[in-house]
């Protein structure tokens, strides 16, 4: 019987699949220490994107002929190295691009009409003072998105039924391959036209820090930016001074560059202390629905996977 390590948690209805043909073992807690002590005895493991699987492990997991991320981001696993080590590593494209589009509209619905602060104010001091909450509407609103894959595509999609413009950068696509109303463009030009930006694309050396301040200083004024992809895409000094001088109206983030933030409760993150800056802890595809089918199709890849 093949050996699974799930060293994350996923759905029953994955669990109940790998149990079928593997003997599964689950150590959720399980950090860079244990996974080096434990790895050698797995045939697969299945890791979320605060997991690590780096060259040190692989070297380790001697019988190892499976990685499962159940999502879309491989940035924390080192897949040149385990494919030259003949390890499969499989995840899940496009699994969870509607949980991840609805949640980018859910920050920039709530900078835009200042929810946070708004809902803060009520409840902590019983304000109810809507002059204090002037909002904008984003109906004829221009969207940029940078990263037209799987999730920006339906990013455009929504964008659409709220009446706004779409404009994308994205060096991969080409023009001829997007839907007519998605207008491509340089990065400048993007910072240049777009009210809101929404970050969609994989960390890489080449997108480390895309966004920094000397970027934003080419956006208009009181624009918003978004990142839901992952830390260490935005700049997140940088955001922090744009949002203090104000040129930026606010900011949302899924991902952190550091994450999850090192000490709690967390001091040195300037940007916490704003609050048109929203920070979700890794949210994006952390609904019911994304979750159940992610977990169906990882397991089934990773049992396909040991058996071939
Ligand atoms: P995808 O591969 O379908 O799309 C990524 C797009 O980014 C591609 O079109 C690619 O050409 C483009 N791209 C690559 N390098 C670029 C660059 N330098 N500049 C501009 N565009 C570039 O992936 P996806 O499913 O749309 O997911 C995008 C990213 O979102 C993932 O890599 C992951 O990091 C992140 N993500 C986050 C969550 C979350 O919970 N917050 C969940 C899923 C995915």
């Amino acid at each position: 019987m093949y050996k699974v390590l799930l060293a994350d948690p996923l759905e029953e209805v994955g669990i109940k699949i790998l149990e079928k043909e593997c003997e599964v073992t689950k150590a959720f807690d399980i950090d860079k220490a244990g996974l080096l002590k434990v790895i050698e005895d797995y045939d697969a493991v299945l890791v979320r994107v605060n997991t690590p699987i780096d060259k040190e492990i692989i070297d380790k997991a001697k019988k190892l002929k499976v990685i499962g991320m159940p999502g879309a981001g491989l940035n924390h696993i080192d897949v040149e190295y385990a494919k030259k080590k003949n390890i499969k590593v499989y995840n899940v494209p496009g699994g969870n691009m509607d949980s991840v589009a609805e949640l980018t509209f859910a920050h920039i619905l709530a900078l835009s009409r200042r929810i946070y602060a708004a809902s803060k104010k009520v409840k902590e001091e019983g304000c109810w003072n809507k002059y204090l909450f002037m909002g904008n509407e984003l109906s004829g609103k221009t969207i940029g998105i940078i990263g037209v894959g799987k999730i920006g595509l339906r990013v455009a999609e929504i964008a659409r039924a709220f009446k706004m413009q779409v404009v994308a950068y994205d060096p991969y696509v080409t023009q001829d391959a997007l839907p007519a109303d998605i207008r491509l463009m340089t990065l400048d030009e993007l910072f240049a036209t777009a009210d809101i930006i929404t970050i969609h694309v994989p960390l890489t050396k080449e997108t480390y820090h895309l966004i920094s301040y000397d970027q934003i200083k080419k956006m208009k004024d009181g624009a918003y930016i978004v990142n839901m992809s992952r830390g260490g895409v935005l700049d997140e000094e940088a955001a922090y001074e744009a949002l203090k001088n104000g040129k930026l109206a606010g900011v949302g983030c899924d991902v952190l560059e550091d994450e999850p933030p090192p000490e709690k409760p967390v001091k040195h993150i300037k940007l916490f202390d704003l609050d048109n800056f929203l920070i979700t802890p890794h949210l994006g595809a952390w609904t019911v629905e994304a979750q159940n089918r992610v977990a169906e199709i990882i397991a089934q890849k990773m049992l396909e996977g040991l058996k071939n």
